[in-house]
């Protein structure tokens, strides 16, 4: 099969990808685009979005994603509802194989974002997949769990703005927290500590999730939380808190499993670029939004750095005689 030849192909749909996409579009690069597992990114999961400049009356996640998907269109950036499965940064031009297709490309921009953790405990991940109460993200699953009581584990800003959240729909929201202090910001800690649906558990962790077999209306049975086992962090006994639900919020880790072996990573996986701009250590290579970003991770810093990598990739292409 023939390889579809692009002079840049951008991974990734989120705000890096798709500012990258909107720079390399109206530099006549014509981008193409490759959307991913999770089009649009993390902002599709979340709801009101207040700290993105030029929307003075907040502005809906999904919505911002929706109005940059437009604008980048807008300008002739393609867009293919397809996931890269592998990426040979060893050959030039670069090869990249989709679930769909095989493509070429003289350069590469990654922004493939980061996805949120589980607490490797066994059945957290495992339960989520199958509908056993366990989520990572309040807003896709919220509802589920009207007048039910349920548990958020984290204490960071996603912790509380997901337990918040939840208030709206659970009877009770019990926040479980491995220390006696809060990471979240103070803004987000005092609307939380003063929400009455919300109960703290401090220096508790999560050391097992006990569950039961439920038959559901269509007489299947399935495996559903029932409780919690938790630890003492410091030292106190063990205790068991009946839950219906799980909301996991305890970060982030880098989608960078493509380039394993490829591209320099830290300890935890994030891609390491040169300081103060978007390139790899492979040039022509280019990583953009929180993929590259453990620091920030804040939609307008990833769309900074989108259009940082779409400058250097320019410029790139440019010295190498390969943008016209
Ligand atoms: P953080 O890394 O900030 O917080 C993770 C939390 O989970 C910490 O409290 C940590 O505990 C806890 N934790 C980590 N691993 C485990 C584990 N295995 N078991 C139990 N607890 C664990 O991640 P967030 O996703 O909360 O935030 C990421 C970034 O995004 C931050 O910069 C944040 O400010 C930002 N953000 C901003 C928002 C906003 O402004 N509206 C909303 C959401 C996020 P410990 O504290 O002990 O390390």
């Amino acid at each position: 099969m023939n390889a579809t030849h692009r002079k840049v192909v951008i991974i990734g749909t989120g705000p890096a990808g798709y500012t990258a996409a909107l720079y390399a579009a109206r530099a006549n690069l014509a981008p193409l685009v490759f959307e991913g597992a999770q089009p649009g990114g993390q902002l599709t999961i979340t709801t009101e979005v207040e700290n993105f400049p030029g929307f003075r009356h907040g502005v809906q996640g999904p919505e911002l994603m929706e109005e940059m998907r437009h604008q980048v269109q807008r300008f002739g950036a393609e867009i293919r509802a397809e996931t890269v499965v592998q990426a040979d940064l060893g050959a030039r031009p670069f090869r990249i194989a989709t679930d769909q297709g095989a493509y070429t490309a003289d350069a590469l921009i990654i922004a493939t974002g980061a996805s949120a953790k589980w607490m490797g405990i066994g059945k957290d991940e495992e339960l989520s997949r199958q509908g056993g109460g366990v989520s990572a993200c309040a807003t896709c699953d919220g509802f589920f769990f009207r007048g039910k009581e349920i548990a958020v584990v984290g204490g960071g800003d996603t912790a509380l703005e997901e337990a918040t959240y939840l208030t709206k729909f659970a009877s009770r929201v019990n926040l479980i927290h491995r220390r006696d202090r809060l990471r979240a910001s103070k803004a987000m800690q005092e609307r939380a500590l003063k929400n009455e649906k919300m109960v703290f558990h401090w220096n508790k962790a999560v050391e097992e999730i006990l569950t039961e077999q439920v038959q559901t209306p269509s007489g299947e049975k399935v495996e559903k939380i029932r409780a919690l086992r938790l630890r003492d962090t410091a030292g106190g006994p063990e205790t068991e808190l009946p839950v219906q639900g799980l909301f996991v919020a305890i970060g982030h880790k880098p989608n960078t499993e493509l380039f394993a072996g490829q591209l320099a990573m830290d300890e935890t996986g994030y891609l390491q670029v040169q300081p103060g701009s978007s390139r790899t250590a492979i040039p022509g290579v280019f990583a953009a939004g929180d993929v590259q970003d453990h620091v920030y991770r804040q939609a307008i810093t990833a769309a900074g750095s989108g259009c940082m990598a779409a400058i250097d990739c320019e410029r790139w292409l440019a010295e190498q005689g390969l943008a016209e």
